[in-house]
């Protein structure tokens, strides 16, 4: 049967959208199927986003209106206990001027909509509400299109990319990747809080369209694996917090209580009071790292994003590495059309252009880092306690000699048994995670 699209896509997240843009430019007949009842519905990141990737699809994205909130001059990161907590930060002019866009906080709901709109009007077809229940295939087993969930809903294609992000119970139920097991997914919740920019500003010491992200991690995850952000917007700050689902499970801790403990720590109360909650939501995050990539092609299709485990958790690099194998996807696709050739074996040149990137360099690089704190649990527990103990008692002025104060913290150490042979371990262990 004649295809009646070049290309089907699954899901209109940054993967998708980003690949769609890439084929519509080349005038490939694409149709881009998204569940939500717009593109960015149903969709929920911190949002920080990465002005590379998305230049490298839409140069004049600035141009375009594209709906950025606040760029990123300063980036912070905060080692917190219970109620007390280390912050250090790196602001840069630059990131305001020459590197401008380098980071930039989004709103899904409004960034997804306005890049589906883009691909729009480069000629793609984007249908929203509508949900892929299945791929079809031939009797090769070759995929050829998708079903939907509509009546008569079945769609042939050429080429089919899975861009359906990390809950994907097609990928699953398919084939294409096995079933993402506890810990190698986290569980995050993400409330927005509505404040005036004015206040904003005020709070984190920028003006007007600049902004701060601060990286949290420490005893804010009820000792779990896990971590939490606070990102500034225009009007509103956006706060998340997610462990580990393994963790999750263990603890029979609730997500909404660990997002209130966190709204009420000393480092993040002032900076939300007085905010009005404006939406809270959770959604699943790929932490699988490199071990958990599956096999990004086949015949007929290929696998991009957060469905094909494509996360850096280190950095916080999902929405990028979502667009640059979107974008790779489509290259390579554009290529298989032109030779008329839709094999495994001409889409695996995917796999290749995304090893020789960033992307799969980075994840490789990183590959130990998700089970090294997974392993580490005194990484969120004693480790916080012990530093927070420590630097209390050096800036208390109450009589007792330094000296004696050395002793206090290396037997409170000690208490937490935190020896030196212990945190040596755990550094070099760390260093060998990330090297
Ligand atoms: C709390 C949180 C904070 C994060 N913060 C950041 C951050 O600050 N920076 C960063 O770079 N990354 C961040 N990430 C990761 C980032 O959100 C993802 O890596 C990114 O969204 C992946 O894009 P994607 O297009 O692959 O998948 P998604 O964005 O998940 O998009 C998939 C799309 O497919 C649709 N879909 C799914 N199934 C179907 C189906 N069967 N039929 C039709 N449509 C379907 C979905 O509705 C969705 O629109 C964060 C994630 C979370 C959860």
């Amino acid at each position: 049967m004649k295809a009646a699209f070049d290309v089907a896509i699954v899901g209109a997240g940054p993967a998708g959208i980003s690949a769609a843009c890439i084929l519509a430019d080349a005038g490939v007949k694409t149709i881009v199927f998204e569940r939500g009842e717009y593109p960015g519905a149903k969709n929920l990141s911190g949002a920080v986003l990465y002005g590379y990737d998305l230049a490298r699809i839409l140069p004049d994205f600035a141009e375009r209106k594209c709906p950025i909130e606040r760029n990123i001059i300063e980036s912070r990161i905060w080692y917190l206990s219970r109620d007390s907590g280390f912050s250090v930060g790196y602001r840069d002019a630059a990131l305001g001027t020459e590197r401008k866009h380098n980071a930039f906080t989004v709103l899904r709901a409004k960034f997804d909509r306005w890049y589906a709109e883009q691909a729009q009007k480069k000629g793609a077809l984007v249908v929203p509400a509508t949900v892929v229940v299945d791929l079809l295939r031939d009797s090769r087993g070759a995929v050829t299109g998708v079903a939907t969930g509509r009546a008569e809903g079945e769609v042939r294609a050429r080429i089919t990319l899975l861009a359906d992000g990390v809950n994907s119970p097609l990928a699953v139920r398919t084939g294409f990747r096995l079933e993402p097991k506890p810990e190698q997914v986290a569980l995050a919740v993400k409330e927005l809080i509505d404040l005036p920019a004015a206040v904003i500003e005020q709070r984190f010491g920028v003006s007007g369209i600049d902004g701060v992200t601060a990286e949290i991690m420490g005893g804010v995850t009820g000792g779990m694996d896990g971590v939490a952000a606070l990102y500034t917007n225009r009007n509103s700050l956006s706060l998340s917090v997610g462990a580990n689902l393994a963790d999750f499970a263990a603890t029979k801790i609730k997500p909404y209580e660990l997002i209130e403990e966190f709204k009420q720590h000393p480092m993040v109360a002032p900076l939300i009071s007085g905010g009005k909650s404006l939406e809270y939501i959770a959604h699943w995050l790929a932490e699988g790292g490199y071990d958990a990539i599956p096999r990004l092609c086949g015949d007929g299709y290929l696998i991009a994003g957060d469905s094909a485990m494509l996360f850096n958790a280190l950095h916080r690099e999902g929405n990028n590495l979502a667009m640059a194998s979107g974008r790779m996807a489509a290259e390579t696709i554009i290529e298989a059309l032109g030779r008329d050739d839709c094999s495994r074996k001409a889409l695996s040149r995917y796999g290749e252009r995304l090893a020789e990137s960033y992307v799969l360099k980075d994840m490789k690089k990183y590959r130990r880092f998700g089970r090294f704190m997974h392993h580490h649990k005194e990484l969120f527990n004693e480790m916080p306690r012990a530093a927070s103990f420590a630097a209390r008692e050096m800036l208390t002025v109450n009589g007792v000699g330094k000296k004696q104060k050395q002793k206090l913290i290396m037997q409170n150490f000690r208490g937490e048994k935190m020896s030196i042979f212990r945190l040596a371990r755990l550094l070099w262990q760390g260093w060998r995670a990330v090297k």
